[in-house]
């Protein structure tokens, strides 16, 4: 099992999205995939087909110390089992950092051995607060949607200090997986620009594959579908079966 958290604390950079797609995807190719929603906007849930007004168990419970395998929510269109999340949630926030230890309540849940997943990725709220620590605390490593707009390297070294923040002293193996450029607008010489100073920066760890802006991806939530569901012949849908593919060469 290898655990994913998909973050940055900036909101609106696709990491649902990427969340959402990445586990479709790796369902299709026969990986069995659990997608953890941890954000209170409950988007992965709803994006999922789940009825966010009516969970039954979900990430609040888990981090309250549910067993995970009990709480399983739905397994939905998108072939990938899900553990839901809504509002309930914030409130929890503050309440799980009552009890000590509460940092590896997650990680202890999804290693306990009841989940059997291939694959875990963890859809993060845009803050850097306590749900994203017990997110943190679980990963093998990070996935970065990043929008390439002007201000989207702004805050990566936030990032960076949380991620290393977290490595010395809970999660020595935490690192970043990758980079996602999930909106990309190519005719834009701006995010070409930036495209440029992400490879600079990281490297290797930008994904080749890109996920272009496109409307059919923001359209497919409504439906609660992931967009390789809802319109498969979509340059949304090719750029995530791209990514997919690419990370199973990655992390296979
Ligand atoms: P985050 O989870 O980081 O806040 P989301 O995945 O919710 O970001 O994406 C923010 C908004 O942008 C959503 O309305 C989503 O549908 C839309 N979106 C994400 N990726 C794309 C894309 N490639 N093309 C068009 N719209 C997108
Ligand atoms: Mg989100």
């Amino acid at each position: 099992m290898k655990t994913f958290a998909v973050i940055n604390q900036k909101g609106g950079t696709g990491k649902t999205t990427v969340a959402v797609n990445l586990a479709s995807r790796l369902s299709d190719l026969g990986r069995s995939v659990l997608l953890v929603d941890i954000d209170p906007q409950g988007n992965a849930t709803s994006g999922s087909g789940a009825n966010k007004e009516k969970l039954f168990g979900g990430t609040l419970n888990v981090l309250h110390g549910a067993n995970t395998g009990d709480y399983l929510a739905c397994s939905c269109a998108g072939g990938y089992a899900l553990l839901g999340a809504n509002y309930e949630l914030a409130g929890a926030e503050l309440s799980i950092t009552e009890k000590s230890g509460w940092q590896t309540t997650l990680r202890d849940s999804l290693r306990s051995g009841e989940v059997g997943a291939d694959f875990v990725l963890i859809d993060c709220p845009p803050a850097l607060g306590a749900l994203t620590v017990t997110a943190l605390v679980a990963a093998d490593s990070v996935l970065i949607p990043m929008q390439c707009e002007y201000f989207a390297l702004e805050g990566l070294s936030d990032l960076a200090r949380t991620i290393r923040h977290l490595r010395d002293n809970w999660n020595p193996d935490l690192h970043i997986g990758g980079i996602i450029r999930s909106m990309l607008d190519s005719r834009n010489l701006l995010a070409r620009d930036i495209s440029d100073e992400l490879s600079r920066h990281f490297g290797k760890r930008v994904f080749k594959a890109a996920i272009r802006r496109n409307v059919r991806v923001a359209e497919a939530p409504s439906y609660g579908l992931p967009v390789l569901k809802y319109a498969p012949q979509s340059s949304g849908a090719d750029g995530f079966r791209e990514l997919g593919d690419e990370f199973l060469e990655r992390f296979a």
